[in-house]
C-alpha cells in the first residue's frame, strides 16, 4: 500500500450546523467538531494502508493542526523501557518532520514512572508538575514549553509508547474533550503498530476490515452503523454499549427509532435529510434517551459507505452532555458577573460558583500583605447564603499549596491530607478546589476555592471553573487594589501615611455634620520649628525620618494613650494636626496638646543624630470659633501663629489677634482713611554696630494711632493691609515720614542709615521704584542710606517681577536686606541671584541661641553662609548682654532687639540717639 495516493489531511473547520446559541457554548462544540472531523479523515482516507511513518506523521501533523499546537511527537519504548525513542515530531512553526533521540528512563524517572500508570498524563503547568518538572532545564525552558498532554499508546495491557503534545510560548489547561482525542490519536498508533506487522502476512482485504474493526472497536466514542435502505442497525462499537446502556446483541437487527434513542423526533429528519442529501452530517446536536432513560447532549457526525457490497451509514457520535453544561456555566456566571466589579463582582462570583457546583462553600480570599501569611476573606458564599468573613493561616493549608503550585483539586479526604488545616475537619470538608490570583507579573494576590462536604465525583469542571475565573478574578482583585491605591494616595501624605489635608477636612465636616446641638470638638495645629533648618542642613533624608518617626510616635500612642480618639494628619511640611470630635472638657484639651507637643518635642535618633524640635501648638473650637473645616483650620493657624510669635508652646485662638476677624475687618474699611488722616506713626528701633556700640541706624516700624482704639500694632492691621492695594499707601506713608526723620537726624550730623520694610505687593508694583526715587528726591537722602527690608515669601510670590523691581531700587544705590532669615522655605542658595545687601536673622532663632544647641548652630551656619555671599548680617531680637557678646563672637555685623532698645516714637529715639552719642 505504500504506493497509494501520498497521504495529506484537511483538516478544515467542518460547516456549522445546529448549533446552539450561546457564543460560549459554540467555542467548545467547535473544538469538538474538528476532533470528529479529524478522526473520521484519518480513518476515510485510508491512514491506515500506509507504511507506520507515513502514519505517524499524519499523525503528529494532524494532531498538532487539530489542538492547535506548536510541538507534536509519538515515542516508542525500547525493549526493556528504559528509554523512549522519537518516532516522529512535527513542529507547526517550521511545518517539519524529525525523528530519532532517545530519552533515557535513568535520567527521567517520574516521567517514566507516570507512564507506567496512566493513559494520559495532563500537565497544565509543566514547569511544576512533579511528573514533568525534571524536563525543565534541558527541555522546556530551551523550546519554552509550559503545558504538556501525553497519551500513552497501550499495546494489549501493556506499554508501548507515547504520544506527546506540546504547548509553547504560554500555559494552557487541557479541556476533557482535547485529552480524549488525544487518547484516539494514541489508539490510531497501535493501529498502525499492528497493521505494519501484519502488512506483510495478510491480505488487503481482510487487514481492511480488521483495521476498521479495531478502530470501531476501540473508539471511545460512540459508533453505530445502519443499513443505508431501512436504518437497521449493523452494529455498534463498545463505546455505545458503554454509553447507552444497550448490549450490542440486542441493538443489531433493530433501528434506533424503534429503540427509542432519539429523544426528539425532528432531529432524527434533520440528520436523515441531511445524509441523503449530502451524503454526510457533521456536528449535529443531538438529544439521546439512554436505556435508563437518562437524556443526553451528543454530538453526531455520519457518511454513507459501502460495507462488504452494501450501502451503509457510519456515525459516530460523542457525549457532549458535559461539556455542555459546563460551556452554560461558565457562560452563565460570566454573564452573571460580567457588570459587577469590586466588592459585588466578588460576591456575585462566590454566589454563582457554589451555586454552579453545588459546593458547600466558595470563597475568595485575599493574601495578607503585611505578613504574607494568612488568607482574608474578601468574599464567601455557602449553601445557606451569603457566608461570614473569616482569617485563616497559610501555613499547613490547601492555599499553601495552591500559591505555590497552581490550581488543585483534592476530590476528596483533604482534611486528613492537611491536618493541620483544622478548620477543614471542624467544617467536615472532603472535597477542595482552588486556584490563585496572580498579579500580572505574577506575584501571588489570594486565591478562589470551592469546598465539598462530599467527595467530589467530576472536579474536572470544578477546576476548569476555577481556572477561567480566577483570571478574571486576578484581575478584579488587581484593579481593586490600583483604585484603593490611587484612594490612598489622595488622602494620605504618603510619607507617614497619615490622612492629608483634604481628607482631614472631610473628616471634620462629616463629623460637625453629625454632630449633637452641645457637641464640642477641637482642632490641633501642631507646627515644628525650625523643620526647614534641619533639612537645610541635614538634608532631606534626615528631615523625612525625622518626619516620619515623628509620625510613628503619634499613631503608636492613638490608640491607648491620652490622645485616644484623635484623628492626625499631616496638613504640611512640617505641621500635623490632630482633631478631637469628642471633647469633654477644655483641662482635657490643654493636656491632650501638651501631651502632643511633648510627643513630638522630644529627641528623636535619626541617622546618627539626636534631633531634637520644638513645636508650636494653636487650637480652635468647635462651634465657639468656628463650625466648619476650613474656618477651624485657619483659626487654628492663627493661633498657631501666634504660638510661634509669642514664643509660647500652646495657644488657644483669640479672635482679638485674629487680623482677619470681624473687629479687623472692620477696622479694615477705615485704614484707608486712616493712612490720609495721618493716623500712622512711626516707631524706630535702633540698630546698633555690635563691635563698636555705634548706632548703625534705625528701623521704622509703622503703628496705628486709632482715634477709639487707641495705639494698634501691626501686626493687627498690616497682614490685612497686604491683602489689598491700601499697603501701596501705608508703605509710602511710613517712607515719607521715615526719610523726612533720616533727613533731619542726618542734618544734626548723625551719619546712619534707615530701614523700611517692604510687602510683597509692592514688589510686585511697577511704579514701586520711581515712587521711591522720588522720594528720596523729595527729602534729599542719598539712596545708600535707605535700606528696604524684604522677606522671602514676597519674592518668592512672583521671583521675576520681584527681581526686576529689587535690580532697579539696587541700581539707584538702595540697599536691600533680607527680613526675618529662617522663617521662609527657601534656602540662603536660592536667594543668589537677587541683588542682597544684608541679612537678618530672625528673632526666634536669637532669643533661644543661648539655651540651644541647635539654635546657636543655625545662626552660626546662618552667619558663616551670608558672609561666603558678601552679606552683612543683623541679628534681630537680642533680649540680653550675653546674646549679644555671643553674637559679636560669631562675626555678625549689627544687632537690633529690646537689649538695646524697644521700638520708639520720634522725640523718644531722637533723645535716644543724642544720649548714645554721649
Ligand atoms: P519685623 O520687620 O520683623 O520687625 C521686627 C519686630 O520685632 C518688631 O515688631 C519689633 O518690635 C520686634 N522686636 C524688636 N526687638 C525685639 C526683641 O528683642 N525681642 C522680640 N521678641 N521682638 C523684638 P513690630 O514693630 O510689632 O512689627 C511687627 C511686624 O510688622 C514687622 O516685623 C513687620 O513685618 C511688620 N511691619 C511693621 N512696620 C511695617 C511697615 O511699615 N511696613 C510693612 N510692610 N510691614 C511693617
Ligand atoms: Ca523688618
Ligand atoms: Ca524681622
Amino acid at each position: 500500500m505504500t504506493d497509494s495516493a501520498p497521504l495529506s489531511l484537511d483538516v478544515r473547520s467542518p460547516p456549522e450546523l445546529n448549533r446552539g446559541g450561546a457564543d460560549a457554548h459554540a467555542d467548545a462544540s467547535k473544538r469538538v467538531l474538528k476532533q470528529q472531523a479529524a478522526l473520521f479523515e484519518m480513518m476515510r482516507a485510508g491512514v491506515m494502508g500506509h507504511t507506520e511513518q507515513e502514519v505517524l506523521s499524519v499523525l503528529t501533523e494532524t494532531t498538532a493542526r487539530t489542538l492547535n499546537v506548536a510541538r507534536v511527537s509519538i515515542w516508542r519504548f525500547n525493549a526493556d523501557f528504559s528509554q523512549l525513542e522519537l518516532q516522529d515530531l512535527y513542529e507547526s512553526a517550521t511545518n517539519r518532520h524529525s525523528s530519532g533521540g532517545a530519552l533515557e528512563a535513568v535520567r527521567y524517572p517520574s516521567y517514566f514512572e507516570a507512564l507506567k500508570h496512566s493513559r494520559v498524563v495532563s500537565a497544565t503547568d509543566a514547569r511544576r508538575d512533579p511528573r514533568t518538572v525534571e524536563f525543565l532545564d534541558h527541555y522546556l525552558i530551551p523550546l519554552d514549553i509550559h503545558s504538556l498532554l501525553d497519551a500513552g499508546v497501550w499495546v494489549a495491557g501493556s506499554r508501548h509508547g507515547v504520544v506527546c503534545v506540546e504547548s509553547v510560548g504560554g500555559r494552557r489547561g487541557w479541556t476533557p474533550d482535547e485529552q480524549q482525542f488525544c487518547g484516539s490519536i494514541a489508539d490510531l498508533v497501535v493501529i498502525a503498530r499492528e497493521n505494519e506487522t501484519r502488512r506483510s502476512a495478510q491480505t488487503e482485504l481482510t487487514a481492511s476490515v480488521e483495521r476498521f474493526t479495531r478502530v470501531f472497536r476501540l473508539s471511545p466514542d460512540l459508533m453505530v452503523v445502519t443499513r443505508a435502505s431501512d436504518g437497521v442497525v449493523v452494529d455498534v462499537n463498545e463505546g455505545f454499549e458503554r454509553q447507552t446502556g444497550y448490549l450490542r446483541a440486542d441493538t443489531i437487527g433493530r433501528t434506533m427509532v424503534e429503540m427509542g434513542l432519539w429523544a426528539i423526533q425532528g432531529q432524527r429528519e434533520s440528520w436523515v435529510r441531511e445524509v441523503c442529501e449530502h451524503g454526510r452530517v457533521r456536528g449535529l446536536e443531538v438529544e439521546l434517551r439512554m436505556r435508563d432513560g437518562e437524556i443526553r447532549t451528543y454530538q453526531i457526525s455520519a457518511e454513507r459507505c459501502v460495507i462488504e457490497g452494501e450501502e451503509c451509514i457510519i456515525s459516530i457520535s460523542r457525549d457532549f452532555t458535559a461539556a455542555k453544561r459546563h460551556e452554560r456555566i461558565v457562560f452563565e456566571i460570566a454573564q452573571g458577573v460580567a457588570a459587577a466589579t469590586g466588592e459585588s463582582f466578588f460576591r456575585s462570583l462566590v454566589e454563582r460558583l457554589q451555586l454552579a457546583l453545588d459546593a458547600d462553600i466558595a470563597f475568595v480570599g485575599e493574601l495578607d500583605r503585611s505578613s504574607a501569611t494568612g488568607i482574608r476573606t474578601i468574599a464567601v458564599h455557602t449553601r445557606a447564603g451569603v457566608g461570614l468573613p473569616f482569617r485563616y493561616d497559610l501555613d499547613g493549608s490547601p492555599c499553601e499549596t495552591i500559591l505555590s503550585s497552581g490550581v488543585c483539586a483534592y476530590p476528596c479526604d483533604v482534611a486528613q491530607l492537611f491536618p493541620r488545616d483544622t478548620a477543614l475537619a471542624e467544617k467536615q470538608i472532603q472535597g477542595y478546589v482552588g486556584a490563585p490570583l496572580m498579579s500580572a507579573d505574577g506575584v501571588a494576590l489570594g486565591l478562589i476555592s470551592v469546598m465539598f462536604k462530599q467527595p467530589i465525583e467530576h472536579s474536572e469542571m470544578a477546576v476548569q471553573l476555577m481556572r477561567i475565573f480566577a483570571t478574571r478574578a486576578s484581575a478584579e482583585l488587581e484593579r481593586r487594589d490600583q483604585l484603593a491605591e490611587l484612594e490612598f494616595r489622595a488622602n494620605h501624605d504618603l510619607l507617614t501615611r497619615l490622612p492629608n489635608r483634604p481628607a482631614l477636612e472631610g473628616r471634620i465636616d462629616a463629623t460637625l455634620a453629625a454632630a449633637r446641638p452641645d457637641g464640642r470638638a477641637a482642632l490641633l495645629l501642631l507646627d515644628l520649628d525650625r523643620f526647614k533648618e534641619v533639612n537645610d542642613t541635614l538634608g532631606h533624608r534626615v528631615g523625612d525620618k525625622l518626619i516620619e518617626a515623628i509620625a510613628r510616635r503619634i499613631r503608636a500612642d492613638a490608640p491607648s494613650g491620652l490622645l485616644k480618639g484623635c484623628e492626625f494628619a499631616r496638613t504640611g511640611g512640617d505641621e500635623f494636626a490632630a482633631w478631637i470630635p469628642y471633647l469633654d472638657s477644655t483641662e482635657s484639651l490643654v493636656s491632650i496638646a501638651a501631651e502632643l507637643r511633648h510627643m513630638v518635642t522630644s529627641p528623636v535618633e535619626v541617622g546618627g543624630y539626636r534631633l531634637e524640635v520644638g513645636a508650636s501648638v494653636g487650637i480652635a473650637l468647635f462651634p465657639a470659633h468656628a463650625n466648619t473645616a476650613s474656618e477651624l483650620l485657619r483659626c487654628a493657624e492663627i493661633a498657631m501663629y501666634q504660638a510661634k510669635r509669642h514664643g509660647s508652646a500652646i495657644t488657644i485662638y483669640d479672635r482679638a489677634s485674629d487680623p482677619y476677624s470681624t473687629r479687623r475687618l472692620a477696622l479694615m474699611s477705615e485704614l484707608s482713611a486712616a493712612v490720609r488722616d495721618q493716623q500712622l506713626e512711626v516707631f524706630y528701633q535702633p540698630r546698633t554696630v555690635l563691635a563698636t556700640g555705634m548706632t548703625a541706624g534705625f528701623e521704622a516700624l509703622v503703628r496705628w494711632r486709632h482715634p477709639q482704639h487707641g495705639l494698634i500694632m501691626p501686626s493687627q492691621f498690616v497682614p490685612l493691609a497686604e491683602l489689598s492695594d491700601v499697603i501701596r499707601a501705608l508703605t509710602l506713608n511710613v517712607l515719607d515720614q521715615a526719610l523726612r526723620q533720616l533727613q533731619a537726624w542726618q542734618q544734626r550730623g548723625h551719619s546712619m542709615s534707615m530701614s523700611v520694610n517692604l510687602s510683597a505687593r509692592n514688589l510686585m508694583d511697577p511704579e514701586c521704584g520711581d515712587q521711591i526715587e522720588a522720594l528720596l528726591t523729595k527729602h534729599a537722602v542719598r539712596p545708600d542710606s535707605l535700606e528696604l527690608e524684604i522677606t522671602e515669601s514676597a519674592i518668592i510670590a512672583d521671583p521675576d517681577r520681584a527681581t526686576a523691581t529689587l535690580s532697579r531700587l539696587h541700581d539707584l544705590g538702595v540697599r536691600i536686606a533680607i527680613d526675618d532669615f529662617g522663617t521662609g522655605y527657601s534656602s540662603l542658595s536660592h536667594l543668589r541671584r537677587l541683588p542682597l545687601d544684608a541679612l537678618k536673622i530672625d528673632v526666634s532663632f536669637v532669643t533661644n541661641m543661648l539655651k540651644s544647641e541647635q539654635d546657636a548652630a543655625i545662626v552660626a551656619s546662618t552667619i558663616g553662609l551670608a558672609h561666603s555671599l558678601g552679606l552683612t548680617v543683623v541679628a534681630e531680637g537680642i533680649e540680653d548682654a550675653s546674646t549679644q557678646t555671643r553674637l559679636s563672637e560669631l562675626g555678625c555685623e549689627e544687632g537690633q532687639g529690646f537689649h538695646i532698645s524697644a521700638p520708639m516714637p520720634s522725640i523718644a529715639a531722637t533723645d535716644w540717639l543724642e544720649a548714645s552719642r554721649r
